[in-house]
């Protein structure tokens, strides 16, 4: 005779699908709700019903998705920002470009950290990418220092991010 799921059969069934859904450890799930580590693993394993999983990758890849359209955001600022300057060879307006282009680093250092390694990867080799890469160095031509620091900061993060 099969043994009975103390989590299928307890009142708070919904929170605890939920925590396991949220990565809470399972000892945390078992001292809060008063069963045992072993049926939450066990639990886990053979009866969470798998649309719960399912909805849970949905919103990881929203957020991702989110995370991305913003970084794209300031990508695009920058752009605009550094074309003006060149243009017009405005050193004010290439640094904000450029200011743009660094929040935009470092959104995708964060989604490095909380997403796919090979997401920042997919980035710097984007054409997108170097086409902010060649504005900056473009538009910094007449500050040949302000050119040195953005190019060594550049570089760190690539070798960070390729490491
Ligand atoms: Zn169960």
């Amino acid at each position: 005779m099969p043994r009975k799921c103390t989590v299928c059969a307890h009142p708070e069934r919904a929170e605890i699908d939920q925590a396991i859904v949220d990565g809470v450890p399972y000892r945390a799930i078992a001292c809060r709700y008063g069963v045992g580590r072993e049926a939450v693993r066990r639990h886990a394993k053979n009866h969470l019903p798998r649309t719960l999983v399912k909805a849970h990758e949905a919103a990881e890849v929203a957020r991702a998705d989110d995370l991305l359209a913003r970084a794209r955001e300031y990508e695009a600022r920058a752009v605009e920002l550094l074309k003006k300057a060149e243009e017009e060879n405005d050193y004010g307006t290439a640094l904000r470009g450029i200011r743009e282009a660094r929040a935009c680093l470092e959104l995708l250092a964060r989604m490095r950290g909380e997403l796919e390694h090979e997401m920042a990867i997919n980035f710097l080799e984007s054409k997108d990418w170097i086409t902010i890469r060649e504005l900056i160095a473009d538009a910094l031509k007449p500050y040949p220092e302000a050119r040195e620091a953005l190019r060594k900061a550049l570089l760190e993060f690539v070798e960070e991010n390729q490491g």
